[in-house]
């Protein structure tokens, strides 16, 4: 189909100093995970967003120099020959797809604690960044920087710079933004400097200003040389000279850089999740950059719609539309657009899964595209699979897993029919996603849902409850069971090992409250699976005009919800909707009226009234249809996917749906598992040592 008219806008050129973006699609610098470690994994997770019509394709933030190192989390770094030779793997392969590399030069001062090189953290005046914050504390404190230090880290921008031009980069990014180190000296918090570069933001400006002219001296004009900024604490701060010291600082930068990337400050604002944030959220921080500059200005806000990207070229407030985690979920979201096939965009449901896998220090994993990070190791592409399906396959159960293991098996040219005992598909997700702020995570079932009713190879069944005597009548070639798993109505002992079921009054499991029990207050919420589920339900009880404990085990309420830059948002939405919180206690009974709590660590007892209790804990795997038919002889095969066969998130069912999908009829030696190995760095002379 010709793409809407509308949308033309969006694929004209954009001229970024001495280079051509071929359209508006800009993938900006984000975590991959995917370090020099893996350099042909990387490689090919960028170029697959190029072949999908992504203009420019950035790496995440790239060390210039050992003093700054951000282990355990994954760094790429840039400091050596073998490092330009693990990037050019990369540039090469986005080169090949017509698109432009960039890179991001990083720095991270005081926000990167050295734990590996062991280089005292650099600052502008020894303030720590984030010291309180358990997944960034160290007991190390930030050297002061003096002029030498400062010379220092110029160069090795310039030099930095040099070899990301060698390793084929086009767009070469200073990067101010998000606590690092540049960032540090324009804020007033962190510069006490009474030198030129601190006091008045003239001053503290000037350090970017000497990194942007180096970065471009050093490749003399023939790279384009982005700046990243955050604006978000900026914008908040007055300035005697400008509506907010933002416009102040983009007043000063305006004519440095060839491109402005613009976004928020912290990881929990920039990279906020979908139930609590909406897209388009940086906006009313960045909106004023192009009344100061002429320069292009990229900026995100998890777009995933064409109108709303449309609108954001049309009013001016951006010339480029950023994506990092559409990109992620949909690294086609481009071409989609171009080729008029906008209802196949898988959209990013703003999870976070993708920047919980930084956090675990790991390749990145996403939602709704399972593909990701599994371009090259396993060769999955996320819009094509060989078309080699023979025969017909029954899939049961259409939840995350049993859906995508339909889509891939009906790609493949199975004859599919999947079946399901609800009237409406998405498994766990047709309850879940009416709570409060997950609608958008129906967009896993939406996609698939959309993808399979064009697909005539695939048939679906909803209200079929399936025994074994079904699946033995269905006589298919193969079976898949995606039947999920079950919620435990059982509370833990004090190290969370599973206790007995409890027999009480008005206890219930999340998977009560999805056939529709609604709970007596005051209700409490036991609280030891730490994701989203048991905070999302107190919420959702609380809209009903219950009165909510949350209870749980945690040092906080959905403490993993960390991972996913949720958990602050968390405890702010808990303070507005008074739900009480009670951490690191343990639910030790119940009989109908009266909770009894045991602190953690000490044992201290305390009671609360409860009229009813949801515990969201374990879950139990296993199939009874699956086990039925596991002994039977039968033709073709037999398949345990998804949550029935392993509990976890929506990201590990859609996964495994999708493995399943992949590998069903292979013989072992036909699955494809590379291991990637980094390039051997340049040899060092040793010191000389006194015998
Ligand atoms: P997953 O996350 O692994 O996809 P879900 O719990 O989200 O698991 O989905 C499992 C789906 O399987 C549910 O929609 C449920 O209705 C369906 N199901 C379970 N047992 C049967 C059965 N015997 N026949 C048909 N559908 C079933
Ligand atoms: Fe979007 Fe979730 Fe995928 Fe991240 S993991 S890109 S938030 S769908």
């Amino acid at each position: 189909m010709p793409r809407d008219p509308r949308f033309d806008v969006l694929f004209e050129p954009v001229r970024i100093g001495p280079k051509t973006a071929r359209n508006r699609f800009f993938q900006v610098p984000h975590a991959s995970g995917m370090t020099n470690a893996a350099p042909h994994v990387r490689a090919a997770f960028r170029a697959t967003k190029a072949e999908g019509g992504w203009a420019v394709v950035s790496t995440g933030a790239c060390s210039v120099h050992p003093s700054s190192d951000d282990s355990p989390f994954p760094c790429a770094t840039l400091w050596d020959e073998a490092d330009v030779r693990a990037h050019a793997v990369m540039t090469e392969a986005v080169h090949a797809e017509g698109a432009l590399a960039a890179i991001e030069l990083w720095h991270g001062g005081a926000a990167a604690v050295n734990r590996t090189t062991r280089h005292p953290p650099l600052s502008p005046s020894g303030v720590p960044w984030m010291a309180t914050h358990v997944g960034f504390m160290s007991s190390a404190r930030p050297k002061v920087m003096d002029g030498a230090d400062i010379r220092d880290l110029i160069r090795w921008h310039a030099e930095a710079a040099v070899r990301a031009e060698r390793a084929g980069f086009d767009i070469l990014y200073v990067y101010a933004g998000m606590g690092y180190l540049p960032y540090q000296f324009l804020m007033s918090d962190y510069n006490h400097r009474t030198d030129a570069y601190g006091g008045p933001m003239r001053n503290r400006v000037r350090l970017v200003e000497e990194l942007i002219d180096a970065v471009r001296e050093a490749t003399r004009g023939r790279t384009a040389v982005a700046l990243r900024i955050s604006l978000q604490e900026l914008r908040a701060r007055p300035s005697e000279s400008a509506p907010s010291e933002a416009h102040e600082v983009i007043g000063y930068l305006k004519d440095a850089p060839d491109l402005c990337d613009v976004k928020m400050d912290y990881s929990a604002t920039d990279c906020a999740a979908s139930r609590y944030t909406p897209e388009g959220s940086h906006e009313p921080v960045v909106d004023f950059v192009k009344t100061l500059t002429d320069r292009p200005v990229v900026g995100v806000g998890r777009f995933t719609s064409p109108d709303t990207m449309v609108s954001m070229i049309r009013r001016g407030v951006l010339d480029l539309i950023g994506g990092a985690r559409p990109s992620i979920a949909d690294p086609f979201l481009p071409r989609k657009i171009e080729e008029g096939r906008v209802e196949d965009i898988r959209e990013c449901i703003g999870c976070n899964l993708c920047i919980s896998s930084w956090h675990d220090g790991t390749w990145v994993r996403c939602t709704q595209n399972p593909t990701a990070g599994e371009e090259w190791r396993r060769g999955w592409h996320p819009e094509r699979v060989a078309r080699d399906g023979r025969g017909r396959v029954l899939v049961v159960g259409g939840g995350p897993a049993g859906l995508e293991a339909a889509l891939t098996l009906g790609r493949r040219g199975f004859e599919v029919a999947l079946a399901d005992r609800a009237r409406a598909f998405g498994g766990r997700l047709a309850w879940e996603s009416s709570l409060p702020g997950l609608n958008q995570w129906h967009r896993v079932v939406d996609y698939r849902l959309g993808q399979l009713a064009r697909m005539p190879n695939v048939a679906l069944f909803p209200e079929s409850d399936l025994a074994p005597e079904d699946v033995a009548e269905f006589g298919g070639d193969h079976v898949v069971i995606a039947t999920g798993a079950r919620w435990l109505a059982r509370l833990c002992g004090a190290n969370e090992l599973p206790a007995g079921p409890l027999e009480a009054p008005r206890v219930y499991t999340p998977d009560d409250l999805a056939a529709g029990a609604l709970p007596e207050g005051p209700v409490a919420v036991f609280d030891y699976d730490n994701y989203y589920l048991g905070s999302a339900i107190a919420e959702h009880l609380a809209g009903r005009g219950r009165a909510v404990s949350y209870i749980t085990t945690a040092g906080a309420a959905a403490a993993w919800g960390f991972m996913t830059n949720e958990q602050p948002l968390v405890h702010q939405s808990f303070a507005r909707r008074g739900i009480a919180l009670r951490t690191l206690q343990i639910v030790t009974g119940f009989d109908g009226e009266t909770l009894r709590l045991a602190q953690i660590f000490s044992g201290e007892e305390t009671r609360i009234g409860a009229r009813s209790l949801v515990i969201v804990g374990y879950r139990a795997p296993g199939s009874t249809l699956h086990d039925a038919l596991a002994p039977a002889a039968r033709p073709g095969s037999l398949h345990l996917t998804g949550d029935a066969r392993a509990p976890g998130a929506v990201v590990h069912a859609v996964y495994q749906g999708h493995r399943t999908a992949r590998e069903l009829g292979l013989a072992e030696a036909e699955i494809v598992l590379r291991r990637d190995a980094p390039f051997a760095p340049r040899d060092v002379p040793l010191p000389e040592v006194a015998e």
